[in-house]
């Protein structure tokens, strides 16, 4: 079952990605050198007391710029009701109620979803008082927050989690082989690629016995071993009329990211690298998640020059180099071409996020690194590190002790990565390192 899905909505400035911000419990922000995309990752997990959901920020997509603002709101609040199984509807208690809260209300109660209305920026008891007057929206009893300086925020939950309910406990993943989601700008070709892998000489199993699926799922075998493609019916689906079709598909293949084990990013030959890749990119690499980059209609770059596979990986590298090591394969879906090469390397990376390093190789790495390069004293303290313990795959998950984890440093934490993933061959593998504290 995938997460409930949590969208906050409302218009812009009213504090939607402060909020998100304050729920998400963000990570180290991805930095990539394509313009406007230092901000933001759309989908945060949240864990509140026992309740998990996948947190939406609406406001944090790419605006185009060809749309009158309206619309624009309009599109996002479309997107989010489809998807989302709670909305936060945002307010601005500086602002007061304005003509476009109440049409975006209007919106929302045609739709019927569980919703929640948020009263923002009701930093002060004053503001209490002025925070009654939203009253008159007519939804539900405001709740008053103020997303900045923390207020509020538990009784902002205290609505929400009762109607999403308790997450089941995660799941162990039944072994039933390795789940791809295909994600990428529309047109790039991802439904030629999915019928491309499917092919017709290749068995498509409706069913892998002991296992449920999701029935927008694709199962089958490749070379007898078992696949699912994930979401395919997000990707062959025809495209939806309007705006919010951009919306509606990103936030649908990351869904279906959250549901596998690998990404394939599927790429245009004649368009590299954009920024909307990066967005997806950086929600993968949160998520821990394999991925692969996939260069399609590769059929459409003159071959002269045989170095224009070299020009291609070069270009993603240097806008990506967040993630230097994600392999990058070239396929042409409608010449049936690098579909091979493709799936091996998908069972590559599977292969390696589902290995376990022994105990005693593991700790030859570690010593190794820390031979190499010590641990630098921070404010006259130095991180002592003990043993290293692999606790789990897929991804690779691997527990540090040392004497106080506030001592590692960013920069550390990536010496020593980096250095595991050469050493024990986890090639295009992110590895997670947690680390604990009292040897
Ligand atoms: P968005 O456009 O809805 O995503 O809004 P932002 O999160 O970017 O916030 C818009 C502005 O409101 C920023 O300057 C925030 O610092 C400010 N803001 C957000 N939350 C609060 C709050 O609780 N109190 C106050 N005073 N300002 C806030
Ligand atoms: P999607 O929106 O990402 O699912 O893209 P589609 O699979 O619908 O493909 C969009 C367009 O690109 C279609 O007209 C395809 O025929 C074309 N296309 C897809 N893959 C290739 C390819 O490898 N080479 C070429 N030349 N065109 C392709």
């Amino acid at each position: 079952m995938p997460l409930p899905l949590v969208a906050i909505v409302g218009r812009p400035n009213v504090g939607k990605s402060t909020l998100f911000n304050r729920l998400a419990n963000r990570r180290d922000a991805i930095v990539t050198d394509i313009p406007g995309t230092t901000r933001d990752r759309l989908l945060a997990e949240v864990a509140w007391n026992d309740s998990r959901f996948i947190l939406v920020d609406t406001g944090g997509l790419e605006p185009y710029p060809q749309d009158v603002l309206r619309d624009q709101v309009k599109a996002q609040v479309e997107a989010a009701v489809d998807q989302a199984d709670l909305i936060i509807f945002l307010v601005d208690v500086e602002d007061g109620v304005v003509p476009m809260d109440l049409e975006i209300a209007g919106w929302l109660r045609q739709r019927q979803k569980p919703l929640v209305l948020a009263v923002n920026k009701v930093d002060n008891q004053k503001r209490r008082a002025s925070a009654a007057e939203f009253e008159q929206i007519g939804l539900s009893e405001p709740v008053q927050i103020s997303a900045y300086h923390n207020l509020g925020i538990y009784d902002l939950m205290d609505q929400v989690v009762p109607t999403i309910g308790v997450s089941p406990e995660e799941t162990e993943d039944a072994p039933e082989g390795m789940s791809l989601s295909i994600v990428g700008r529309p047109n790039v070709g991802k439904s030629m690629l999915v019928n491309a892998i499917l092919g017709e000489e290749r068995a498509i199993v409706s069913e892998i016995p002991g296992t449920t699926r999701d029935a927008l799922d694709t199962p089958f075998l490749y070379e007898d071993k078992p696949v699912v493609l994930v979401d395919t019916a997000g990707i062959r689906r025809p495209g939806r009329i309007g705006r919010s079709i951009e919306f509606y598909s990103v936030l649908r293949a990351m869904r279906a990211v959250q549901r596998s084990d690998i990404a394939l990013l599927v790429m245009d030959a004649t368009e590299l690298a954009t920024a909307q890749d990066a967005h997806i990119l950086g929600d993968v690499w949160d998520e821990y998640k394999g991925i692969i980059v996939v260069v399609n209609k590769w059929d459409l770059v003159p071959k002269e020059d045989p170095g224009e596979r070299e020009i291609a990986v070069q270009t993603i590298r240097q806008r990506f180099h967040f993630m230097p090591y994600a392999p990058i394969t070239f396929t042409s879906a409608t010449m049936g071409q690098g579909l091979g090469e493709l799936m091996d390397l998908a069972f590559e990376v599977y292969g390696e996020r589902t290995r376990r390093v022994p105990a005693s190789r593991l700790n030859h790495a570690l010593m190794d690194a820390l031979g190499d390069h010590m641990p630098p004293a921070r404010k006259g303290k130095s991180l002592r590190i003990g043993d290293i313990r692999q606790v789990d795959i897929n991804p690779p998950t691997f527990l540090v002790k040392v004497n106080n984890p506030k001592l590692v440093h960013f920069s550390y934490h990536r010496y020593l990565e980096n250095r595991l993933r050469a050493t024990l061959g986890f090639t295009h593998t992110h590895l997670r390192l947690v680390f604990k504290g009292r040897m």
